[in-house]
């Protein structure tokens, strides 16, 4: 087991939905073999019951990343997810044109590869909101706003729409961010991986992702922050939803 890897300073993680600190527990341990449990809540959002006191310090230490190449047998990291991250978005170009969008927010957006792609096809602007700023510095051609998605502050500021790709399973608080988004953006998309798309819960638990969707997961916590989903994908493992205001 890997619990030696672990910081010493872990918390308890309650439901970001419900605000629950209980469940059913579907797993002891990560997919990778860390100690933590993978609960699912009476409401129906999935969750680490605890995680590293500073998640995004231990992320990017360096190991994770090593763990996670390793198990995927392959090296994945800010350079090889480039080529990965362009036949992405061409999977979104083909559910989200011929729509247009012209002041694009990119929500965990690292390098920007994808939000780039597709304000090219519209072309518009895009506003990078990352924490990550090694990876963000990469992302040319954008404004890029280096912190977290729950304290940005919009101020009067107006975005036709959010992308939120494969990140809401990492954020401190998606229904923050959602609720946040809600006063900023005129629609969202927002694509998660479908934690019952896995054959067992140790498969679909990782460590990085705070927090784990099914399609009624997703609906639930959309529906409280004030979004509609008005399409929706299902891509492999992935579901995505594009939404406008209730
Ligand atoms: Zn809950």
């Amino acid at each position: 087991m890997l619990t030696h890897l672990l910081p010493a300073t872990t918390r308890v993680i309650h439901c970001d939905l419900c605000g629950s600190a209980s469940g059913e527990l579907l797993a002891s341990h990560d997919r990778y073999g860390f100690a933590i449990p993978f609960i699912k809540c009476t409401c129906g959002l999935y969750r680490m019951g605890e995680r590293p006191a500073d998640l995004f310090a231990f992320y990017n230490h360096g190991t994770y990343r090593d763990l996670v190449s390793a198990y995927h047998g392959r090296r994945i990291d800010a350079t090889t997810i480039q080529t990965e991250q362009i036949e992405y978005a061409e999977d979104l170009e083909a559910f989200l044109c011929p729509r247009v969008f012209d002041k694009v927010m990119d929500v965990g957006g690292s390098t920007g590869v994808v939000s780039r792609y597709l304000a090219a096809l519209w072309k518009g602007t895009v506003t990078i909101i990352d924490p990550a700023g090694d990876e963000i510095k990469h992302a040319r051609g954008c404004e890029r706003i280096c912190g977290t998605a729950e304290t940005f502050n919009p101020k009067f500021r107006r975005w036709d729409i959010a992308l939120v790709c494969q990140t809401i399973e990492h954020l401190e608080s998606p229904r923050t961010v959602l609720t946040n988004l809600r006063s900023c953006c005129e629609s969202l998309f927002i694509d998660v991986v479908d934690v019952a798309q896995f054959e067992s819960p140790r498969r679909a638990a990782k460590l990085d992702h705070t927090w784990g969707f099914d399609d009624n997961a997703v609906r639930k916590m959309l529906a409280v922050c004030g979004w509609k989903v008005i399409s929706s994908q299902r891509r492999a493992s992935h579901i995505g939803y594009l939404c406008s205001h209730e």
